[in-house]
């Protein structure tokens, strides 16, 4: 079967590979559609550590086709999510507690372990999350990672109906924190950006307002649209460091700042307004597969779309490229449904 596997040189190579046969608790499935995911780059690129000969995906969705000894909870037929998430430990305090993203024993899909960039992938059936059939199978990649991951974050932001919220960067993940913010938490939906086309995207896919930080103070902004008061959160998938500065000063006394994107960078945090004002900054990292599953309903009954275009496997470098420059809209999603059989 073909799958896209991480040369030495950080370049990635179609190649005819043999899966090893499948263990106790693990299931083949026959993959329809993986997205690609900036967290692809950088695996690709070693700046994790180097993976030469691994299978690349984390955003995969297909088919259930075989299952490994003691497989109770997955049938042949069903559809399923390869995500991040491969599997964790089951038995420390993170695992017990509904953290089990914070496992320190955990196995990530398309990074330690071969992932869903391929015609066929195996997975622990435990972790493989079923996904409605009323989902479309394409979208349904981009909520496996960018999905669940802003679903959460805005979860963590404690949002309440009708209180405000305001997105930073909008970008793949950017977008569907808006969609999750204002048609499943009811929130009012500000989105800041310094790119006038992806504040465009932003209003049309449910933000109420659009903030071009190059153009307004988005402090003096959020003052504006709250009568004087701020916003009652903000979440940050922005990947510079003055977004995350500038997603303190739109809040008011009390409110939680969430920390998404990861630029490689420190934030300027003013002890006196985090200690007076009680303002919270907390990161928040994909989310549990109890939250993906929550996060493919809320897809499935069409509250979110998720913004994704088909490209053959031949094109992974291309994709890459274009991840690079910036060029990407939404999300690229390789098709195997042409290639396999
Ligand atoms: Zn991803
Ligand atoms: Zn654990």
């Amino acid at each position: 079967m073909k799958a896209a596997v991480v040369t030495k040189d950080q370049n990635v190579h179609i190649e005819d590979k043999q899966l090893r046969p499948l263990k106790h608790g693990e299931a083949l499935v026959q993959m329809e559609y993986c997205g690609v995911c900036h967290t692809d780059l950088h695996v690709k690129n070693a700046d994790f550590g180097d993976v030469t000969g691994r299978v690349l995906g984390h955003e995969g969705i297909g088919r259930v086709v075989e299952l490994g000894e003691g497989v109770t909870n997955l049938r042949v037929g069903d559809r399923v999510s390869i995500a991040w998430l491969f599997e964790s430990c089951g038995r420390c305090e993170y695992c017990l507690t509904g953290r089990e993203t914070l496992c320190r024993e955990v196995k990530n899909a398309g990074y330690t372990v071969d992932g869903a960039m391929a015609e066929q992938c195996i997975v622990r059936a435990d972790y493989a999350v079923k996904v409605p059939e009323q989902l479309d199978p394409a979208a349904a990649t981009s909520v496996t990672c960018a999905g669940v991951t802003t679903y959460k974050a805005v979860k963590v932001s404690g949002i309440q109906p009708g209180q405000w919220i305001g997105i930073f960067g909008i970008g793949g993940l950017g977008n569907l924190a808006v969609q999750y913010a204002k048609h499943v938490f009811n929130a009012k939906v500000v989105a800041f950006d310094i790119s006038d086309e992806k504040l465009e995207l932003a209003l049309s896919v449910g933000a109420d307002y659009a903030v071009n930080s190059l153009k307004e103070n988005p402090a003096d902004k959020a003052k504006e649209l709250t009568n004087g008061a701020g916003l009652d959160a903000t979440v940050v998938t922005a990947v510079a460091k003055k977004p995350f500065n500038q997603a303190i000063d739109v809040v008011k006394a009390g409110a939680r700042v969430v920390a998404v994107g990861l630029p490689t960078d420190k934030m300027d945090l003013d002890i006196p307004r985090l200690v007076l004002d009680g303002i919270q900054v907390i990161g928040s990292l994909v989310g549990t597969r109890e939250d993906l599953k929550e996060a493919f309903r809320f897809a499935a009954e069409g509250k979110v779309v998720p913004i994704v275009s088909k490209r053959p496997i031949e094109d992974i470098n291309h994709i890459f490229e274009e991840m690079e420059e910036g060029k990407i809209q939404g999300r690229m999603v390789i098709d195997f449904t042409s290639s396999s059989q």
